[in-house]
């Protein structure tokens, strides 16, 4: 007896570790955060932006918003005028990921942020969902 193409398709198919179908853990990076007299500084601001994959402007430009500051980024850094712990810092990441990164329909991270005039898309590669986020 000889099996179908779907059948051998199948059985291909199931030999395939489970693992690939999943995508690579998605981490935020902790902040590196220092404060020296009036000033904070996130040494490794441009290393978060890459790990949640978005421009370095974009991130800044909500972070300045959400803390109140003026500051900008300096190198790999970003330097805000003010005193910001830490745990503030970490937190104001989380919570722009949550918004600017994951998916509102699946929850994954992989997703990419469009322009369109004024209007960002989040367009998310994993199920095709498309969403507005607020323009900041
Ligand atoms: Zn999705």
């Amino acid at each position: 007896m000889t099996e179908s193409y779907e059948q051998l398709l199948d059985h291909a198919l199931e030999q395939i570790p489970k693992a690939v179908f999943e995508s690579a853990r998605f981490q935020i990076p902790d902040a590196e955060v220092e404060i020296t007299g009036n000033r904070t500084t996130i040494r490794n601001f441009k290393g978060i932006a890459t790990a949640i994959n978005r421009e370095p402007s974009h991130l800044m430009k909500y972070l300045l918003r959400e803390l109140g500051a003026a500051g900008g980024v300096q190198g790999v850094q970003a330097v805000f005028q003010g005193k910001f712990s830490k745990a503030i810092v970490d937190e104001r990441i989380r919570r722009y990921v949550e918004e600017f990164v994951l998916c509102r329909e699946c929850g994954k991270p992989d997703t990419k942020l469009e322009r369109r005039e004024r209007i960002y898309m989040l367009r998310c590669e994993a199920c095709g969902a498309r969403t507005s986020v607020r323009g900041i």
